[in-house]
C-alpha cells in the first residue's frame, strides 16, 4: 500500500498537534469524511514530511491521542483526557512521535493562540485565527473560501434556473 501524498498545505498550521487533527478532512460530513492516518505508512510518511520522529505506537493508539486533541480544540471537551495521555506517553510509551505532538497539544493549550483555533467552514480542518479582527473563516481562504463562494453561486443559479421554468 502507498502511502497518501502529503503536501505543505496539510500543515497549514505549522503546529503540530493541529496538523495531526487535520488528517482528518471534512470531519463530521457524512458520506465525506476522509481519515487519512488509519495507516502506519500514512503516519509515518506524515512524520517525515513534517520532520517528526517516526512513530512508534500503534495506529489506534494515534488515532486516540489523535482524537483527544481534536475534540478538545474544536469542543473544549476531554481536558483530563487529553492531561492523562500526556502523562501516560511521557511515562510509558517513549513515543517520541506523541509526545511531541502531545507537548505541542499541551503548550497550545495554555498559550494565548488557544483561544484563536478556529473550525474551517468548508473543510472542518483546525486552524489559529493570526487576524487582527479574530474573523477568518477558513483555514486556506484561496482554497475552501473560493470553492464555498463557489457552490453559493451555483445554488444560486440552480435556484434561478427552476424558478424560471
Ligand atoms: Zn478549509
Amino acid at each position: 500500500m502507498t502511502a497518501f501524498h502529503w503536501h505543505d498545505h496539510h500543515f497549514i498550521n505549522r503546529q503540530a498537534a493541529l496538523d495531526f487533527a487535520n488528517m482528518v478532512v471534512w470531519r463530521g460530513q457524512s458520506g465525506r469524511e476522509q481519515d487519512r492516518g488509519r495507516s502506519p505508512e500514512n503516519l509515518a510518511a506524515w512524520a517525515a514530511f513534517g520532520d517528526l520522529p517516526s512513530p512508534v505506537s500503534s495506529v489506534d493508539r494515534c488515532v486516540e491521542v489523535r482524537e483527544a486533541i481534536d475534540g478538545f480544540f474544536r469542543a473544549g471537551t476531554g481536558w483530563p483526557l487529553l492531561v492523562s495521555l500526556y502523562a501516560e506517553t511521557l511515562n510509558r510509551d517513549r513515543d517520541p512521535f506523541l509526545s511531541t505532538i502531545l507537548h505541542q497539544a499541551m503548550a497550545l493549550a495554555f498559550s494565548p493562540d488557544a483561544k484563536r483555533v478556529r473550525v474551517c467552514g468548508n473543510c472542518g480542518w483546525l486552524f489559529i485565527d493570526r487576524t487582527r479582527n479574530a474573523n477568518k473563516r477558513w483555514c486556506i481562504a484561496g482554497l475552501c473560501g473560493s470553492r464555498t463562494k463557489a457552490r453559493r453561486y451555483y445554488a444560486r443559479k440552480k435556484q434561478q434556473l427552476s424558478a424560471s421554468t
